[in-house]
C-alpha cells in the first residue's frame, strides 16, 4: 500500500456564546485540525489533532475581515510532512513517525514561521491517520490491535468550570445531573478562586453527589508549591482520586514531586507533555500516579504507545485528556488504561456533537466502542463543508 495524497482541514466551531473559565483561561472557540490520508488500494484514513493549547496559530487565523484561514499546524501537515511521506507505505508508522520528526532538526521550517509545538500536533494527525488505515487493513478497531483490555471504557465527565454568575448551588445542580446522567465520576476545575471558595466548592459537591461517586480537581498549573500542598492537605478529607496539574508551568516537574509526597491525594499531569521525554521526566521525577499524555496535542499513538509502556513499569495509570473517539482505544487497548475524559454538552465539545456521523456513544458512563475497523469514526461531510478550512 501506498500513500498518494494528505489533506489537512482546520474544523472551526462557532465562538461559545458565554466563556468557561478554568483557573486562569477561558474555553474559547473550539477547532479540530482533520487530517484524511489517502491510499492506492482505496483505504483513506483520518486523524485528529487539537486545534489549541499552543502558540497562536495553532490549526487557522482569523484575517482582518473576519474570514478563517488554514495556517499553523494544518499547513505543516500539507507542505512539511505531505512531501516526505507520499509514496511511502502508511503501515510503516514507526518508520514515518521518525521520519517526520526528524524534520524537527532540519533548516526551513523555523524560517516558513512554524514552531516545534505546531509541528509536532501535525505529526499527531498524521499518526492517528495511519492507525486508522493499519485498523482498517487488518479489519480490526484500532482497540484491539492494541491488546483489547477493555470494551467498554469507564469514563469521568469534566464540569464544573467556572462561569460568570454561577452559585455553589448551581455547580451542584450541574454535578447532580451528570450523576443523573450516569457518570460515576467528575472532574471539577479549581484554581480560579480564592482557596476558601473551592474548598467550599468541592465540599458542596462531595455532599451533593455522595460518597460513591469519584471527584477529581483540575488546577490546569494554578498554584504554586506551598499554595498547592496547602489546597492538597484541605481538599484531602473530600477523597480526591487525584489532583491535576496543581503547578505553575516552571515547576512542574520538581515542584510537582513536592506536592505528590506532600499529600496522600494521586498527583495527575501530562497532558501538556509534547513526547516521550517530558513525560518520562513527570513519570520518573514528577510524582504523579495518573499520566494525561494526550496524543491528539502531540506526537501521535504511536509516540503514546511508548509512554504508556513507561507508566506500565512505573505504576502509573494512562488516562488521557480530551478526543474520546480516539483516547478511549488506548484506555480500551492497554492494561495500563485508567479511564476516558467526556464533556457533557454540545456547547463544551461541539467536536463530538458535529464532527461524525459513526462514533462511540457514552452509555452510562461508559464510552462503547464499535467493531468497525480503525477508530470506527465516519466524519460528517456537511459539518466539514459548514465548518472546514482546507489547507
Ligand atoms: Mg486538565
Amino acid at each position: 500500500m501506498k500513500i498518494t495524497d494528505i489533506e489537512a482541514i482546520a474544523v472551526v466551531f462557532p465562538p461559545p456564546a458565554e466563556h468557561f473559565w478554568t483557573a486562569f483561561r477561558p474555553i474559547g472557540r473550539v477547532s479540530e485540525l482533520v487530517v484524511r490520508v489517502h491510499t492506492d488500494q482505496g483505504i483513506y484514513g483520518v486523524g485528529e489533532a487539537h486545534g489549541s493549547g499552543m502558540p497562536f496559530p495553532g490549526i487557522y487565523q482569523q484575517n482582518s475581515d473576519g474570514s478563517l484561514e488554514a495556517s499553523g499546524a494544518s499547513k505543516i501537515v500539507v507542505e512539511l510532512l505531505k512531501p516526505v511521506l507520499v509514496g511511502e507505505d502508511p503501515l510503516d508508522n514507526e518508520r514515518l513517525w521518525e521520519k517526520m520528526f526528524q524534520l524537527n532538526h532540519h533548516r526551513g521550517w523555523a524560517s516558513a514561521g512554524w514552531g516545534r509545538p505546531q509541528i509536532m500536533t501535525a505529526i499527531a494527525g498524521v499518526d492517528i491517520a495511519l492507525w486508522d488505515i493499519k485498523g482498517k487493513a487488518a479489519g480490526m478497531p484500532v482497540y484491539k490491535l492494541l491488546g483489547g483490555a477493555r470494551n467498554p471504557v469507564p469514563c469521568y465527565v469534566t464540569g464544573g468550570y467556572y462561569q460568570e454568575g454561577k452559585s455553589i448551588s448551581d455547580l451542584t445542580k450541574e454535578c447532580e445531573t451528570y450523576v443523573d446522567m450516569g457518570y460515576g465520576a467528575i472532574k471539577l476545575k479549581i484554581g480560579g478562586v480564592g482557596v476558601d471558595e473551592d474548598v467550599a466548592r468541592v465540599k458542596a459537591v462531595r455532599d451533593a453527589v455522595g460518597p460513591d461517586i469519584s471527584l477529581m480537581l483540575d488546577v490546569n498549573e494554578g498554584y504554586d508549591v506551598p499554595t498547592a500542598i496547602r489546597v492538597a492537605h484541605l481538599m484531602e478529607p473530600m477523597d480526591i482520586r487525584w489532583l491535576e496539574e496543581p503547578v505553575h508551568w516552571y515547576d512542574n516537574v520538581a515542584g510537582l514531586r513536592q506536592v505528590a509526597d506532600s499529600t496522600s491525594i494521586p498527583i495527575a499531569s501530562g497532558e501538556n507533555a509534547a513526547h516521550r521525554w517530558q513525560a518520562r521526566d513527570l513519570i520518573m521525577n514528577g510524582g504523579i500516579s495518573i499520566m494525561q499524555f494526550d496524543c491528539t496535542r502531540s506526537s501521535g499513538i504511536t509516540e503514546c504507545l511508548k509512554v504508556a509502556g513507561m507508566c506500565a513499569s512505573e505504576n502509573v495509570r494512562l488516562a488521557p485528556h480530551h478526543d474520546p473517539q480516539i483516547h478511549g482505544h488506548l484506555v480500551a487497548g492497554l492494561q495500563v488504561g485508567e479511564i476516558i475524559e467526556t464533556f457533557p454538552t454540545a456547547e463544551r465539545d461541539p467536536i463530538w456533537a458535529e464532527l461524525f456521523t459513526e462514533r462511540p456513544e457514552i452509555v452510562n458512563g461508559e464510552l462503547i466502542l464499535s467493531d468497525r475497523p480503525g477508530w470506527g469514526i465516519e466524519l460528517d461531510e456537511d459539518t466539514l463543508k459548514r465548518r472546514g478550512v482546507w489547507a
